[in-house]
C-alpha cells in the first residue's frame, strides 16, 4: 500500500522504493510524469510555471517551502500547493522526502532552521494527508499505521520517552494503565468498563482516546523518526564525501527559507526586531534587571531574563508566529546579540547577591546555551543551532520556580507570559489614551520551553 508509505516515508517499503527508484544523478532532470501528475491534480493552481516543480530536486525544496508559505505568508493559497496532497505523486513524494533530508542532514546542524522546517512540514504533511481520506479508509490507514510503527501489542509509556521528552506528546494526552497507553477499544472497555457508571463506556473511549489520540501518537513518531533519520544523516556526513547535488539542493533550501523570513518580516511584519523599551518590561523583569539574591539568582538570570531580552529584542511576536527561527535569521552578524542583548544580561548578572559570575563564571557557558550556539563562553555563528533557543518562561512556570521575582501589577491579570507582558504593554504605549489594547494572542498554539 504505498499510500502508507506517503504518509510515512521512513517505513521499509519507502526505503525500498527509494533503492529501487531514484538516482542521485537524475535529482535535476525534467521530469514529465511528475509535471504532468501536478498539473492534472484537481483545483491545483497552474497559472504560473512556478508553481510546478520540474524536477525531484525542486518538489524536495517545495515541501518546505508549502510549510513556510502557510505558516507565515497572508497571501498563502492552498490551491498553490494541492499536488502534495494527491497520492499520485507518492512515489516522488518519497524519493524527494529522503533527497530534502540527507541534503539537510548533510549541511545544516540537527537543531537548525532547516531540520526544524522539514520536521514540522512532515508532521503537518501526515496530518492533512489524512485528512483528505474518507472516514473507512483513515480508519484503516490508521490502523495500519500504528501496526508498522509500534511493534508490540501494548506499548509502556515509557517507550514514548523521547516523545514525551522532547513535549511532542503530552502524558496528559494519554490514558495510561498500569504503565501501558491505551489506544484499543476493547482494551478499554474490559480494563475501565467496570469502573465507568452513568456513561456508555464505548463512548467514553471515543471521547478519551479515540482516533485523535492515535493519530496525534503517528503523527509524532514519524516527526520522531524524521528527526532521528536527520541526526543519522548527518553524523555519517562527517565521513563521507556529500554528493555535490545535494549541496546545490541545502543551499536552496536555506536561500529560500532565508527569502520566506525576510519577506515575512519586512515593512513592519511580526517578527520585526525593536529596540528594548525598558518601561514596557513586566514587574518580575524589572526585579531581576535590579538583581537577586543567591538561591534565585541563576534560574533568574539564565532561564527568566536571557530568553526574555532575546526575544523581547529579536522576536517578540514568537508565540503568535508559530515559526521557530534562529537568532541569525533575526540579527545575521549577532551585533545586536553581542552590543545589546548580553551586556544588559551580564550587566543583571552583576547586579546579583552576590555578582552572578563571581562564583559561578560558567553560568556564562548556559546563558550562551540557551541563546541557542552550545556550550561555550560566547555565542558564535559557528556553533549555532548546537542547543535550542529558550522561549520566555510562563507566568504559571515563574510563580512555580521564581516566586519572589513575580510582584503582578495590573496589567499581568490580562496575560500568561511576561512576553505577552511586554507586547501589551508596548502596543498601549503606542496608542491614544482612548485606544482599548488587544487580547493576548499567544495562548496557544507554541509552548514556551
Ligand atoms: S504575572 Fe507574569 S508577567 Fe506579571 S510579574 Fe508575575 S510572572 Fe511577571
Amino acid at each position: 500500500m504505498v499510500l502508507l508509505s506517503f504518509l510515512n516515508p521512513l517505513s521499509e517499503e519507502a526505503e525500498q522504493i527509494v533503492r529501487e527508484k531514484s538516482s542521485l544523478e537524475e535529482l535535476f532532470n525534467i521530469n514529465k510524469d511528475l509535471i504532468d501528475i501536478i498539473s492534472h491534480t484537481n483545483s491545483q493552481n497552474i497559472s504560473n510555471d512556478d508553481f510546478i516543480p520540474n524536477n525531484l530536486a525542486e518538489l524536495a525544496v517545495k515541501r518546505l517551502e508549502w510549510f513556510a508559505r502557510k505558516k507565515n505568508d497572508k497571501k498563502y493559497d492552498h490551491n498553490d500547493y494541492v499536488f502534495l496532497m494527491n497520492p499520485d505523486i507518492a512515489m516522488y513524494d518519497i524519493i524527494s522526502f529522503y533527497i530534502a533530508a540527507q541534503a539537510i542532514g548533510i549541511k545544516f546542524n540537527p537543531n537548525s532552521r532547516e531540520s526544524r522546517v522539514f520536521i514540522e512540514s512532515q508532521g503537518q504533511l501526515v496530518q492533512e494527508r489524512l485528512e483528505k481520506l474518507s472516514t473507512s479508509l483513515r480508519k484503516e490507514v490508521v490502523g495500519k499505521l500504528l501496526n508498522q510503527l509500534i511493534t508490540m501489542d501494548n506499548i509502556s509509556w515509557t517507550s514514548l520517552g523521547t516523545l514525551l521528552g522532547s513535549k511532542k506528546i503530552n502524558l496528559t494526552d494519554l490514558i495510561i494503565d498500569q504503565g501501558e497507553v491505551i489506544l484499543d477499544k476493547d482494551d478499554f472497555i474490559y480494563r475501565f468498563s467496570d469502573k465507568i457508571v452513568g456513561r456508555v463506556p464505548e463512548k467514553m473511549y471515543d471521547i478519551l482516546i479515540g482516533d485523535k489520540i492515535k493519530e496525534l501518537i503517528i503523527n509524532r513518531m514519524i516527526m520522531q523518526n524524521t528527526e532521528n533519520y536527520l541526526l543519522k544523516v548527518h553524523e555519517m556526513a562527517s565521513n563521507i564525501e556529500a554528493h555535490p547535488s545535494l549541496i546545490i539542493i541545502a543551499d536552496e533550501i536555506s536561500k529560500m527559507l532565508n527569502e520566506r523570513t525576510s519577506i515575512f518580516s519586512g515593512g513592519g511584519g511580526d517578527t520585526k526586531a525593536s529596540k528594548l523599551v525598558g518601561e514596557a518590561f513586566p514587574p518580575c523583569i524589572k526585579n531581576t534587571i535590579d538583581g537577586v539574591s543567591s538561591g534565585n539568582r541563576n534560574d533568574a538570570i539564565v532561564l527568566l531574563l536571557t530568553s526574555f531580552i532575546s526575544y523581547a529584542r529579536l522576536y517578540p511576536s514568537v508565540f503568535k508566529n508559530e515559526t521557530n527561527l534562529k537568532i541569525s535569521d533575526l540579527d545575521k552578524g549577532l551585533k545586536i546579540t553581542t552590543n545589546e542583548i548580553l551586556p544588559l544580561i551580564y550587566e543583571a548578572a552583576g547586579r546579583c547577591t552576590p555578582p552572578l559570575f563571581e562564583d559561578d563564571p560558567q553560568e556564562k557557558l548556559n546563558i550562551t546555551a540557551k541563546l541557542g550556539f552550545g556550550v561555550h563562553m560566547v555565542p558564535d555563528l559557528n556553533n549555532e543551532g548546537e542547543s535550542k533557543w529558550y522561549t520566555p518562561m510562563s507566568c504559571e512556570k515563574i510563580k512555580i520556580h521564581l516566586p519572589v521575582l513575580c510582584k503582578p501589577d495590573k496589567d499581568c491579570k490580562k496575560i500568561s507570559n511576561p512576553l505577552s507582558y511586554y507586547n501589551r504593554r508596548k502596543w498601549i504605549m503606542n496608542q491614544s489614551p482612548d485606544s482599548s489594547p488587544p487580547e493576548e494572542k499567544e495562548k496557544s498554539p507554541k509552548k514556551e520551553d
